[in-house]
């Protein structure tokens, strides 16, 4: 027989250890599946300046650790596995990783987002090769190099400031005219001399020969093509929810999981989410975990509705 749990928590970044930590503490004993890239996507980040409570920042892996170990105090279990399929049709509903079968009273969904990608030639080929979206993990190995970073947003931003700690000089290249970043981010960017902008351009394909050597940059006004030799390409475009799982058996809204505002019951009863799979919106480490509290008040409440 699977084993039954009150509450199977799904994701653990900033909202799944948040869900856990409350779960915890209402002795719901809840059950983490932490998933592939545990953690979330602060393990791919450096100083986490805006999280509050850590006036000096805090490094965004040093905050998940400590997020763990708080809601493993409160006896939440954590495996370091992820589910590969799920059951909402009935209740209680059916959580498996691989071969393992949990049945879950309530599940709270905090899957993520993951990176989104350009989808141009030359793009995967190149992944670990110079094309890469993570500056964290792959901006040492670009010592005095030059390099392209890809986007207009907070990410892209962050990302080409982190280089220039590295590379000598760091190209953003956007397809418009104007940054959709925070003001903050966009004043480190243009007062940072080793930083240079190329507006309303796109990179139409990653050009190399075992590693990347240029980017074909295509003017989306003229559509005109100009090889552009870079060492390295930084895609830091945006994410896409992990929603694949519950395709078909949840409600979604361009991939996102739709949510009964200002609760996080999803159309499924006794399914909730939180953080980055639900919000295309703020998507925030702070916005995350406050929805990852309440996800686990909702399934709390809900459970001592005695809906089971
Ligand atoms: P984002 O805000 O969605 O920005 C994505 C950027 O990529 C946009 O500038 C977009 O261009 C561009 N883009 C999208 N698809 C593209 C394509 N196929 N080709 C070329 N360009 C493309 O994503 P984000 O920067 O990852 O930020 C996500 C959220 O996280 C935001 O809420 C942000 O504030 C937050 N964040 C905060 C921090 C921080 O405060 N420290 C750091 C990182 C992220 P358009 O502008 O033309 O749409």
């Amino acid at each position: 027989m699977p084993e039954e749990r009150d509450v199977v928590i799904l994701g653990s970044g900033p909202a799944g250890l948040t869900a856990a930590l409350y779960a915890g503490r209402a002795n719901l004993r809840p059950l983490v599946l932490k998933g592939i890239d545990a953690g979330g996507q602060l393990m791919l980040t450096t100083e986490v300046e805006n999280y509050p409570g850590f006036p000096d920042a805090i490094l965004g892996p040093e905050l998940m650790e400590a997020m763990e170990k708080q809601a493993a105090r409160f006896e939440a279990e954590m495996l370091q596995q992820a589910a590969s399929r799920v059951d909402l049709s009935s209740r209680p509903f059916g959580v498996w990783s691989g071969d393992e079968e949990w049945r879950a009273e309530t599940l709270i969904i905090a899957t993520g987002a993951a990176t989104r990608w350009l989808g141009v030639p030359g793009e995967q080929q190149f992944r670990g090769r110079g094309v890469s979206s993570c500056a964290t993990c792959d901006g040492f190995f670009f010592r005095d190099r030059e390099l392209i970073v890809v986007g207009g947003g907070d990410s892209a931003m962050e990302e080409a400031t982190f280089l220039t700690k590295f590379a000598s000089k760091v190209t953003i290249v956007h397809r418009r005219d104007e940054f959709r970043a925070s003001k903050i981010m966009q004043d480190r960017v243009f007062a940072n001399p080793k930083i240079h902008v190329i507006w309303e351009n796109e990179v139409a394909e990653v050009i190399g020969e075992g590693a990347v050597t240029g980017a074909r940059l295509r003017n989306v006004k003229t559509g005109e093509t100009t090889d552009f030799p870079t060492d390295g390409v930084f895609v830091a475009i945006g994410h896409t929810p992990n929603t694949d799982l519950f395709k078909g058996q949840i409600e979604l809204d361009k991939g996102y999981i739709v949510v009964e505002h200002p609760t996080t019951k999803t159309s499924v009863e006794g399914v909730f989410a939180a953080g980055d799979v639900v919000d295309h919106v703020y998507r925030q480490a702070v916005t995350a975990a406050g929805t990852g509290c309440q996800a686990a008040i909702d399934a709390e409440k809900f459970l001592e509705a005695g809906s089971h």
